[in-house]
């Protein structure tokens, strides 16, 4: 069994293992070369490894270079896999760090990946944590900017512990951590971003954000920043909006064909309300962007409120919520309704005062289109009942309700198809489905960065309200009874929609799981005798 020098298991404190070997200050003498040449470690061609140089001398495994600690065990054990000096089954040991920050298993890639992109520069500089002169900083930031942006990274998150300053990024939806700095280091790269979107580098014991436009890759990329103190020192969130991802048409959100066709024909003819619902982060207002793509076409007035503007649409009138100047949600619907706006977008209804003014606006001849919070398209009516919204107020301005999550896509140059997986057959047994024989995987390839999947799409239920619905709401029915008889009468579940995009191998079949619970309609109705046919195909 081959024995990994100790230098390897005694990681750092702060998550990087620095290990030394033939050519480092510590001069590993390991067994005698002539006898024991060592054996190349077959790396691969992962760039994670660059910069990292290994070699089985004898029985003692020698290496040079720097592996953040997370992939040090991973890489070691594919390493001595690959290597014929292997008696045994590999060993390594997790050190402390790896064991206290547990990841799920598709985010060790990504963040090899990510590493692996950032130059040794930046990786060396992670671990001596040298507070660097400001020019110096200022190009570290700029490359970890430029890999972020280049992995399609929404967020930036710098948060200080007792000891050190974890510099995370959240991908499709996931955080992983990337870096972990000294304190002092992290803490100077927190006050370099403060200060280069013009806020007050010293530590503030008050929340404050800021708003900055940077050249990122040769594209302009707007960074939200938001600081907050916490009792380790001063947190930064940066999220990244590039223009260049901004869904322009209902094409673009990866609608299917049956929930494209309502949206479409709301568009065409819209009126009253129209609400996109979901949890936070499922996609709501990408959704809304996107209609206000189609809808500025027109020869009308678009006017918005939001919080924030995450994106800036050439012909919108956009406002932006100001609370401390007494600007809210529902103060700018009545601003609106002033500007004579035909079609308005508030960021979201979340109390009966906004729920209030936006009924009023819809029911004035005009477009209203708003986000809230709940599990389906149908949670929306009582959302707007406990805000105090008598029946017929709902049945006659609601007009459309979409209901959506976000899922990722398979990546389409390397998915694969295979034997359901044991998760996906236990969720669907939960749920009383069918099992099918196959299904579509994710894979990896270098299209897709080895992660196997490639951006996210949308799951979609759209409600179009129509006669039935507006006598079941005036008769005061349950959201459960108004569900059933919807469905009854072919309305497509959320889940639907999703197995459809499954058998199509748009998205697999595990990261259903992730939508949460799910409404799963009864025998007999026609969504459920689809979801038969689909899963059985
Ligand atoms: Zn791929």
């Amino acid at each position: 069994m081959p024995l990994l020098h100790k230098g390897l298991r005694n990681s750092a404190p702060h998550g990087l293992a620095e290990v030394r070997g033939a050519t480092g200050k510590q001069r590993v003498r390991p067994v005698a070369k002539k006898r024991h040449p060592p054996v190349a470690l077959r790396l691969g061609d992962r760039q994670a490894t660059r910069g990292f140089h290994a070699g089985i001398f004898g029985k003692v495994l020698c290496a040079d270079g720097l592996l953040t600690d997370a992939t040090t065990v991973h890489t070691i054990q594919r390493c001595l896999h690959h290597t014929d000096c292997a008696g045994g089954a590999p060993r390594a040991e997790r050190s402390p760090v790896a064991t206290a920050l547990p990841t799920a298993e598709w985010v060790r890639p990504v963040r090899e990946h990510l590493l692996g992109r950032l130059s040794d520069r930046v990786r060396g500089w992670a671990v001596n944590g040298e507070v660097l002169p400001g020019a110096e900083l200022a190009s570290i930031v700029d490359e970890l900017l430029t890999e972020t942006v280049r992995m399609g990274c929404s967020d930036i998150h710098l948060t200080p512990y007792s000891d050190r300053v974890i510099v995370r990024v959240r991908i499709d939806g996931a955080m992983l951590d990337v870096l972990q700095l000294p304190l002092p280091a992290g803490m100077h790269m927190i006050r370099h971003f403060k200060v280069s979107a013009g806020l007050d580098p010293t530590h503030s014991f008050r929340p404050s954000d800021a708003r900055q436009t940077r050249l990122v890759d040769g594209h302009e990329v707007d960074l939200r920043l938001a600081c907050a103190p916490c009792i380790a020192g001063e947190s930064l969130a940066i999220r990244l909006l590039s223009p260049q991802r901004l869904k322009r048409t209902v094409e673009d959100l990866g609608l299917c064909e049956p929930e494209r066709c309502p949206i479409e024909q709301w568009l065409a003819g819209s009126a009253g309300m129209l609400l996109a619902t979901g949890p936070t982060g499922s996609g709501k207002t990408t959704t809304l962007c996107a209609l206000l793509h189609e809808l500025k076409m027109t020869d009308r007035s678009v006017v918005t409120i939001e919080d924030p503007v995450e994106y800036q649409i050439d012909g919108v009138t956009q406002m932006q919520v100001d609370e401390r100047h007494g600007l809210t949600f529902a103060e700018g619907l009545r601003a609106m309704l002033r500007l004579d706006a035909d079609y308005l977008l508030s960021g979201e209804i979340r109390d009966a005062e906004t729920a209030q003014v936006a009924l009023e606006a819809s029911t004035s001849g005009r477009v209203l289109m708003s986000t809230l919070h709940s599990r389906d398209a149908f949670g929306a009516v009582t959302a707007l009942r406990n805000w105090g919204l008598a029946d017929h107020e709902i049945g006659t301005c609601l007009s459309m309700v979409i209901a959506q999550r976000l899922v990722r896509k398979l990546c389409p140059h390397c998915r694969r198809r295979g034997a359901p997986s044991e998760t996906s057959v236990q969720w669907l047994t939960v749920r009383g489905l069918p099992t099918p024989k196959s299904t579509w995987h994710a894979a990896g390839c270098s299209e897709c960065h080895e992660i196997g999947y490639a951006g996210r799409t949308g799951v979609f239920e759209v409600w179009s309200l129509g006669e039935n619905a507006y006598h079941m709401i005036l008769a005061h029915t349950d959201e459960r009874t108004l569900r059933e008889a919807m469905v009854a009468a072919g309305h497509r579940p959320l889940i639907l929609d999703g197995i459809s995009m499954a058998a199509q191998g748009i998205i697999s079949l595990d990261e259903l799981r992730w939508l949460g619970s799910l409404y799963v309609p009864p025998t007999g109705t026609p969504a459920a005798k689809l979801l038969q046919q689909t899963l059985s195909e």
